[in-house]
């Protein structure tokens, strides 16, 4: 039977202003799922009042009280992660491993901001001689906007919700129109842990019509997107025609650069991952395979049986939606003759769901659509190099700077590759990207920082304050 989920707005759920509803499919079935508010520019105005009512209240509660709040929502996403795998599930097919590493990196960003807002995020105080006392402190924007997308659901909005609402923000979030259940499940934890009504609201709809009016609403005083360039770059000219801080987490197309002395049964399972976690659908993907050249084949060859182990539904999930699998097939139908892969499942349980079949080219040009374009799909590309110089100027060869990785038995060399390349965040043989390390764009993959300590200063303004003594 198919539930309906309204909107979650003032501590409580409100039905859609227009009465009109918006249908979701389980990409592992195209089975239908449920309904979600198709909320508009009334509902937008509803929760950014909740929000402009609220936040002062939040704001005045000291790091350690907030801190104290954010805690009790993590304690709550822990112990009701089944549930949330379930509705995570129910509008993606992502497989139980995927599930639970986003519900855990959920909890974690709530910790880490609960923990680190009660010792960061402070001003500081400014000498200037005797008979004056100077100091800034960091202040809330107020309503903070989030607008996400549907590949991480729940994971990116509390990477956005965590930093913002730690700083003393009000927020309405706006989540992808395909998966929204897992962010209204969260407000209403949040709820019950304890955060006040009003301090996060949730408004499901399409962009269009909810993102849009979220956008564009006089209450809203920041905004945090993560999404296409294309959505980014109209809600950079929106932001701009209103002079609202924005930050912009976009797309990727990410190399994955491996040099003949690496640890090549590690750089291997690296390929591998990137390609199967999540099906590709990770804007820091790390599918563009840059090769040294007399490694290559060798590398193929041992990523090509891996892959070929990759069970559809156990391994990996389907893609989210019929035209993200349309444009994946797409691409794929452009570029002939892949080592293995290369459309969709014909049969079996697969052939029900939008799965599409993991696949490799190699030696591919790097002027290709597939080489140069973010596929959000199960595919990876390789392209040979010859020397440093030439990996290089292959890896910054892209519109996008998102991540990079780099595979050498000479550190020396990682290193002074991941000072040089073009991309936000860079990790040799494998180092970790945690929530404690800044992740966010160069070039067309964005603007402004998520994750770490940075986060916490982009949801906050600085305001200085001097008064002379006498
Ligand atoms: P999308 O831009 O289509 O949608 C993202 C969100 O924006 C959704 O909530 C959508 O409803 C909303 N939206 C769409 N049009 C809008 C408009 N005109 N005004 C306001 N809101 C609007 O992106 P998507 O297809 O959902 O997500 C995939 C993209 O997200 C990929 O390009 C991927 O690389 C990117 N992404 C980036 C990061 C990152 O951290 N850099 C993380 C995940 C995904």
């Amino acid at each position: 039977m198919t539930t309906r989920h309204e909107h979650w707005i003032d501590g409580r759920s409100q039905p859609p202003a227009s009465g009109a509803w918006m249908p979701t499919l389980d990409p592992a079935t195209r089975e239908p799922g449920d309904d979600f508010a198709a909320g508009g520019p009334a509902d937008v105005s509803r929760a950014v009042a909740a929000s402009d009512v609220a936040w002062r209240g939040w704001a005045a509660r000291s790091p350690a009280e907030r801190g104290a709040v954010l805690h009790a929502i993590a304690d709550a996403i822990e112990t009701d992660t089944d549930t949330l795998m379930r509705l995570e599930r129910a509008c993606t097919g992502k497989v139980p491993a995927q599930l639970r590493l986003e519900v855990d990196m959920s909890v974690a960003y709530f910790r880490y901001y609960a923990g680190v807002v009660r010792a960061a995020g402070q001003g500081s105080v400014i000498e200037q001689g005797a008979g004056v006392h100077t100091y800034t402190r960091y202040e809330p924007y107020g309503v903070v906007g989030v607008i996400t997308p549907w590949n991480l659901p729940l994971n990116q909005a509390c990477r956005s919700l965590a930093p913002a609402l730690a700083m003393g923000n009000a927020v309405v979030a706006k989540p992808s129109e395909f998966t929204s259940a897992s962010t209204l499940h969260l407000a209403r934890l949040a709820s019950r842990a304890g955060l006040p009504d009003g301090v996060l609201n949730v408004v499901t709809g399409t962009g269009p019509q909810a993102g849009e009016a979220l956008a564009a609403h006089p209450g809203v005083r920041r905004l945090a997107f993560t999404g296409s360039v294309a959505t980014g770059r109209y809600l950079a000219g929106v932001a701009g025609g209103r002079l609202l801080p924005l930050t912009l987490e976009l797309g990727g197309r990410s190399p994955i650069m491996v040099f003949a002395d690496a640890d090549l049964e590690r750089a291997v399972t690296a390929a591998v991952a990137a390609l199967a976690a999540n099906v590709g659908q990770v804007c820091s993907a790390t599918t563009r395979l840059l090769v040294e050249e007399s490694v290559h084949d060798e590398m193929v060859d041992r990523i090509v049986a891996a892959v070929e182990r990759l069970r559809p539904g156990v391994d990996f999930g389907p893609l989210i939606t019929e035209a993200q699998y349309r444009r994946v097939l797409d691409l794929l139908a452009g570029q002939p003759g892949p080592v293995t892969g290369g459309g969709p499942y014909t049969d079996g349980p697969a052939a029900r769901g939008l799965y599409v079949r993991p696949t490799v080219y190699a030696r591919v040009e790097p002027t290709a659509r597939i080489a140069r374009e973010e596929v959000f799909g199960p595919v990876l590309v390789t392209l040979p190099f010859r020397d440093e110089a030439e990996a290089l100027a292959l890896a910054d060869d892209s519109d996008y700077g998102l991540v990079a990785a780099v595979w050498s038995g000479d550190l020396a060399r990682g290193l002074r590759l991941a000072e040089r390349i073009e991309a936000g965040q860079v990790a040799v043989n494998g180092g970790p990207l945690t929530v404690e390390t800044p992740f966010g764009g160069y070039r067309r993959s964005g603007y402004g920082r998520e994750k770490g300590l940075a986060a916490l200063y982009e949801y906050a303004q600085l305001k200085t304050v001097s008064a002379a003594l006498r």
